[in-house]
């Protein structure tokens, strides 16, 4: 059996594995698809002492900071159920091919998905145009027009943040009303540079082969369609966890993230959580790190104090 057993290769899983594994305990990593998130990223401007970086290049830095230890790296592999420690004191974590692997604490990081519209020219124009996190790449668009698409609290506050950077912001919302709290709302309309569309659908994201150049609403009262120009279009309508597998077993706050303590424990002994996947309020990689960090640190606290062989 495994010490350390990390579910998950983005920057936490990574991060997890290199402080378990400078412990000279037994550590893995079971990974769907190693890098993560960062695999789809374009530009990284925001991992602080690396001034400009690029999410391929980094995905496999971290996998070879991760191999440069004694780690067993199982890459492709989903997990599909964690069932927790009996009397021999093991979780176990059950993976798709059938196989089940042990181990004395589980580091769980896997991370998130963002919503997408899943409208035509969406995933033709991601990251050349479309993108999902305005912290990330908000400054890409300095000067220039984008819409953010959805009302709730983080597309207002993606909007309200945007509105510094770029010429002009269109927040685009399904609903007739926006969701976010009033304290936002009311930022929102203070500011010149917005204008917010209520009842409007967006229907396709339109390019010119390289880059987006507009976007279509349907309006819902009306029913005609309008256009946009622009260059950007920040996609705000969720970002969901990757736990659906551990629902019923492992504490998950209503929005599906696992509920961790300030060591990233769970309410399951010996089970920990870092990154994306848990309540961490801000999802970005150096952030992911830190937690990933924590959660093996906190591991090792938990094995050192207990008497499990
Ligand atoms: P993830 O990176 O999501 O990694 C999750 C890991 O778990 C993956 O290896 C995945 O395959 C695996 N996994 C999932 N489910 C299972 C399962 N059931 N079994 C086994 N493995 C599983 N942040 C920044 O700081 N700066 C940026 O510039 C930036 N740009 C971004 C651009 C884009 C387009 C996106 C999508 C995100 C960006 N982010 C950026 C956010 C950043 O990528 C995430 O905060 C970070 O990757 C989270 O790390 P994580 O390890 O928690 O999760």
């Amino acid at each position: 059996p495994f010490d350390v057993l990390v579910v998950g290769g983005g920057p936490a899983g990574a991060a997890a594995a290199v402080y378990a594994a400078r412990k000279g305990i037994r550590t893995g990593v079971a990974a769907e698809r190693f890098g993560g998130q960062v695999l789809d990223t374009m530009a990284i401007e925001n991992f602080i002492s690396v001034t400009e970086t690029e999410g391929p290049k980094m995905a496999a830095a971290l996998e070879q900071h991760v191999r440069h230890y004694d780690v067993d790296v199982m890459n492709l592999q989903r997990a599909e159920a964690l069932v927790p420690a009996g009397d021999d004191g093991l979780v176990q974590v059950k993976l798709a091919n059938g196989a089940v692997l042990k181990s004395r604490t589980v580091v769980l990081s896997t991370g998130a998905r963002w919503r997408q519209m899943n409208v035509p020219g969406e995933n033709e124009y991601r990251n050349k145009g479309v993108a999902y996190c305005p912290h990330c790449d908000g400054p890409l668009f300095k000067g220039k027009r984008v819409a953010v698409i959805g009302g709730g609290n983080s597309g207002v506050e993606a909007a309200i943040d945007l509105a510094g950077i770029v010429s002009h912001v269109t927040l685009v919302e399904f609903d007739d009303k926006l969701r976010a709290d009033e304290v936002l709302q009311r930022k929102l309309r203070s500011l010149g540079n917005v204008c917010v569309l209520t009842s409007a659908q967006t229907t396709e994201v339109l390019g010119d082969g390289q880059k987006v150049t507009g976007l279509v609403y349907k309006d819902r009262a009306g029913g005609d369609s309008h256009r946009v120009e622009l260059e950007g279009i920040f996609v705000q309508i969720g970002l969901l966890p990757n736990t659906e597998w551990l629902k019923g077993v492992v504490d998950l706050s209503p929005r599906g993230e696992i509920l961790i303590d300030d060591r990233g424990q769970t309410n399951v002994p010996g089970v920990f959580a870092a990154g994306d996947a848990t309540t961490v309020p801000y999802k970005q990689i150096i952030i992911a790190m830190g937690q990933g960090a924590t959660a093996a640190l906190g591991a090792f606290d938990y094995l050192i104090r207990s008497t499990a062989p």
